[in-house]
């Protein structure tokens, strides 16, 4: 039968820890759906290939194989074995990303083998089109925002801890044109589904959030 939380909202806006913890707390297997778009783009810049080839862009689907692994406590991504954790989080795959993300056989693809990970299991999905597209009638949906700001401070201190040294502005700015690509994109914009939970984080601590969501969940399970 499985059970379906999705999770969407713009960049930065806490997705990635809110859903990771939450899993965590209610046993839900996380699927990270960002990083799926990451790792075509990261084949993509590797290849030289153009967002206009098609047929590359074809072959290269049918090349890249995405595994999520959990070692040593930490989520890890593998792009055809290699792992691509922190590769796929620097500037270049973050300003190729969302282009990558309107061309139609790549969110098709994508599309298709999100669902294929979550079929039948317990999952909790964070993406931009999970409660919109890719799970229309998923369980639970939560729009999760904060401001642009917000989400660059956070962004900034998080590949801090990645060691990935990017300064804030630089991270804001990236941040405002996502937003605007990911908004008006013709393909599938990044919008709140009408039956989505809308969480403001902006003022809110990330324990606040996670009780916020949980308790959503636990709503919905007793019903
Ligand atoms: O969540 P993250 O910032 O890692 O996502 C990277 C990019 O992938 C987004 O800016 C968006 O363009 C694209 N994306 C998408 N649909 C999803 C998840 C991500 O278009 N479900």
């Amino acid at each position: 039968m499985g059970f379906v939380v999705a999770v969407d909202g713009p960049a930065g806006s806490g997705k990635g820890t809110i859903t990771k913890l939450v899993g965590e707390k209610r046993n839900l297997v996380y699927i990270d759906t960002g990083a799926l778009y990451r790792c075509v783009t990261l084949y993509i810049i590797k290849n030289n290939i153009e967002l206009d080839d098609i047929t590359s862009i074809k072959k290269c689907l049918d090349s890249v194989n995405i595994e999520f692994k959990k070692e040593n406590g930490q989520d890890l991504v593998f792009l055809n074995g290699e792992d691509v954790t922190k590769r796929i989080r620097e500037k270049d795959v973050d300003e190729l990303v969302s282009p990558v993300s309107h061309i139609v056989i790549v969110r098709e693809n994508i599309t298709t083998l999100s669902r294929k990970i979550a079929e039948g299991k317990y999952v909790i999905m964070e993406g931009r089109d999970i409660g919109t597209n890719v799970f229309p009638n998923a369980d639970v949906k939560i729009y999760l925002d904060a401001t642009p700001e917000e989400r660059a401070k956070r962004r900034f201190k998080q590949n801090r801890e990645k060691g990935i040294n990017t300064p804030y502005e630089e991270i804001l700015e990236s941040i405002i044109i996502r937003d605007k690509n990911d908004k008006t994109s013709n393909v599938a914009p990044l919008k709140q589904a009408e039956d989505a939970i809308y969480i403001d984080s902006s003022n809110m601590t990330i324990e606040e959030v996670v009780n916020r969501v949980i308790e959503i969940i636990d709503e919905k399970k007793a019903n």
